[in-house]
This record gives C-alpha cells, sequence and structure tokens, in this order.
C-alpha cells in the first residue's frame, strides 16, 4: 500500500502494469509520486533514492518494460496550467509536466488558443512531449515550443532550456541523448502562434477536407478530423495495449532510396529538403508479411503494421522478440535497420 511521509509520496514494491499503456508486467523497487519541484530536490537529497538509479516516467505509453526495475522510480504528476502572457504573434501557455497532453491540447483550444490540434490525442503527458519531440500530422513539438524548467538529479537544480538547447530531431532531443536519464521536465511553455494558421498538407486531412467539402476548417474542425482519423487507425491503449509507433521512419541517402524504389516501386517515402529520403517504415514492415502476425502474445496489430500489439498477457520480453524478427526481416530484404522509438527498460 503507498503511504504518505511528510516529505514524500512513497510505494515499494509497486506493480507498474497500468502504468504502461502495453500493459507489460514489472515492478519498480521504489514508487515516488513527484507533484513538484520540491519533491523533485526531496529525492536527490535523501540518503537512499538520491543515490539509487532512477528512472522517470509519465503515462508510460513510450515505454517497453522487459524487467522489473530497480531503484526509484519518478512518477511524474505536476500538475497546473495557466496563460503565462500573450505577445503580439503567440500566446505563451505554461503547463505542469504531469498534465495528460490531449487534455491540454484540447483545453487551449477551448480558451481560444489554437495551434495544437493537429497533435491531439496523442497519450501520455505534458513533461514527456519534449523528450521525443512528439509529432503528428505534419506538426512537431518543437513548432509550438518556448522553453522548459527541468530539474537535474545530481544537483537538484532547476534550469530552464529554450528551442535551440533542446536540440529538437525528429522524435529526438537532448533528453534522448546526453541528458537521458539525468533530469525531470516539470514545466513545459508552450509558444501557440497568431494568427493561427491550419497545417492541412497531410493526406488524411486533405481527404477530410474534401469528403466535407471545407476548404477553411477551422482549428476545432481540425481536432475532430484529427481524433477521427486516428481513432480509426491506432487501437485504443485502454482496449488492446500498445505504445503507438514501434519503429521510427527511417532516414537513408538518396543513393538507397532510388535502389529501393528500383526493387519496390510502391514503397512509401518522402522526399526531404537536404535531398535524403523518409520512408514509412510500416510499409517496409507490411512489406515483409508481418500485418496481422504473432509471437508468443505480441503481435503486429491487423490495420497498421507500424504498431505492435498486447494480445493479452504478454511479456515485455516477448515484444522485445518481436521486434527484433521484425528488424531482422525488414534488414534481409530492404538492408535497412529499423530504430525502435519506444524507449526500452
Ligand atoms: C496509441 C498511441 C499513439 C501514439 N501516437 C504518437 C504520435 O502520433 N506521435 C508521437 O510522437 N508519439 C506518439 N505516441 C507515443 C507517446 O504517446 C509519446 O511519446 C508521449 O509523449 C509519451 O508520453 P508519456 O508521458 O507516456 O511518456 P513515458 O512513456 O512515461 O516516457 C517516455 C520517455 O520520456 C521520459 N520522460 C517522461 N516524462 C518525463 C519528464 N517529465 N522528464 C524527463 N523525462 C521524462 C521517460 O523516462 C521515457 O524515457 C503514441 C503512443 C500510443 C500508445
Amino acid at each position: 500500500m503507498p503511504h504518505a511521509t511528510t516529505t514524500l509520496h512513497v510505494q515499494h514494491r509497486a506493480s507498474l502494469r497500468k502504468h504502461n499503456t502495453f500493459g507489460l508486467p514489472a515492478v519498480a523497487a521504489t514508487l515516488v509520486r513527484l507533484t513538484s519541484d520540491a519533491d523533485v530536490r526531496r529525492v536527490v537529497d535523501h540518503p537512499e533514492y538520491g543515490v539509487a538509479p532512477k528512472f522517470v516516467l509519465g503515462g508510460g505509453s513510450n515505454v517497453v518494460l522487459t524487467r522489473d526495475v530497480p531503484g526509484v522510480v519518478l512518477k511524474v504528476e505536476i500538475c497546473g496550467r495557466r496563460l503565462l502572457r500573450e505577445e503580439h504573434d503567440a500566446w505563451i501557455v505554461e503547463v505542469g509536466a504531469g498534465e495528460s497532453w490531449h487534455e491540454v491540447v484540447a483545453w487551449t483550444l477551448q480558451q481560444g488558443w489554437p495551434g495544437l490540434e493537429n497533435l491531439a490525442l496523442i497519450p501520455g503527458l505534458v513533461g514527456a512531449a519534449p523528450v521525443q519531440n512528439i509529432g503528428a500530422y505534419g506538426v512537431e513539438l518543437k513548432d509550438r515550443f518556448d522553453s522548459l524548467d527541468a530539474v537535474d538529479l545530481v544537483t537538484g537544480r532547476t534550469v530552464t532550456l529554450d528551442g535551440a538547447a533542446c536540440h529538437f530531431g525528429y522524435r529526438d532531443s537532448v533528453f534522448k541523448q546526453h541528458l537521458a536519464g539525468k533530469s525531470v521536465i516539470t514545466r513545459v511553455r508552450l509558444r501557440l502562434p497568431r494568427p493561427w494558421r491550419p497545417v492541412l498538407g497531410y493526406l488524411d486531412l486533405q481527404r477530410k477536407m474534401a469528403d466535407a467539402g471545407e476548404r477553411a476548417p477551422d482549428a476545432m474542425t481540425v481536432f475532430d478530423w484529427v481524433c477521427a482519423i486516428r481513432r480509426a487507425k491506432l487501437p485504443d491503449p485502454a482496449v488492446i495495449g500498445n505504445a503507438g509507433s514501434f519503429f521510427k521512419n527511417p532516414v537513408v541517402s538518396p543513393e538507397q532510396c532510388r535502389d529501393i524504389i528500383g526493387r519496390d516501386p510502391e514503397v512509401v517515402h518522402y522526399a526531404l529538403p537536404d535531398g535524403s529520403c523518409k520512408l514509412a517504415a510500416g510499409w517496409l514492415i507490411d512489406a515483409c508479411g508481418w500485418k496481422g502476425k504473432s509471437v508468443g502474445r505480441a503481435g503486429v496489430y491487423e490495420r497498421q503494421a507500424l504498431v505492435l500489439v498486447n494480445r493479452g498477457g504478454a511479456s515485455g520480453a516477448e515484444v522485445v522478440t518481436l521486434a527484433r524478427a521484425i528488424q531482422e526481416s525488414v534488414y534481409g530484404r530492404f538492408g535497412i535497420r529499423l530504430e525502435p522509438e519506444p524507449v526500452i527498460i
């Protein structure tokens, strides 16, 4: 049972099954719930937790737990949302890292501050959004980012980082590189540009516009479309365990791309400004015949080959075994190494 001490909310031998959207079994030796920056500093100063290995957990929608987690799991529950300031070309909104990302998207729209609608329905918490620079339907977090606060897990000091300091890339940031596991993001400030300009370049959104006969949708309409598209394509983690896209879309050189198109003219690909080419990982996996297949109790989602699912009672090891088998067959056929998107523990 959890117990609240005067300083920290601590639980020993805590099951993480409900704290990861794959529904994988794992136990945290110690789970500490963080509701403020001061809680992070209390962990840093604690004689036992301060020196223990730590893992920061948000909503658990981008992790694959293959084992029990030793040391301390820091569960981020820092709340709060407010309009920090209005600039002539943007609204700056400050949000606690423990807030639900999707609820914040919906709330900003209700307040009349559009800009996040393309990122609707991405599971997880606000604090994790910068970690992999979440993105969907032509918008990435970095396009709506102002700055964040993070507490260093060694010194307990709070630092503020702007976009340049975060080194955002495709599903990447400094928090997946040299700051990985070293700090807790406690607050994120979003920059929502005004006047609002819709981002409607993605094919699915173009189709919605054509179907609705709507050439100038408002932000709420785009939000509804994105929600509808995602509900039709992606499994709901509350019904079937998953972590969304399991692999990043690989970026290859123009020569490699020409070679693959020569052999498989149907391959779904997008040219990038620097001449390289992004291939649709889901297409590559599907071409290797994986859609709907299973290894043990882990499987490939029937409607989207990029999503691995828990068919019921799967272990993290089964998910990883399936992922490796997919990587091997894609490498065997296309010579491309797929890189997992979720963090594998
Ligand atoms: C159905 C489904 C659809 C998805 N669709 C998309 C999509 O369209 N685009 C997309 O980009 N992602 C998508 N994802 C992946 C996932 O939702 C995002 O990566 C999300 O931001 C993860 O949030 P989380 O709170 O669950 O993070 P977690 O899974 O808890 O953590 C992910 C990583 O971030 C670190 N972390 C978490 N919080 C903090 C913090 N406060 N400070 C420091 N480090 C932290 C963790 O240590 C871990 O390394 C999808 C997932 C699912 C299940």
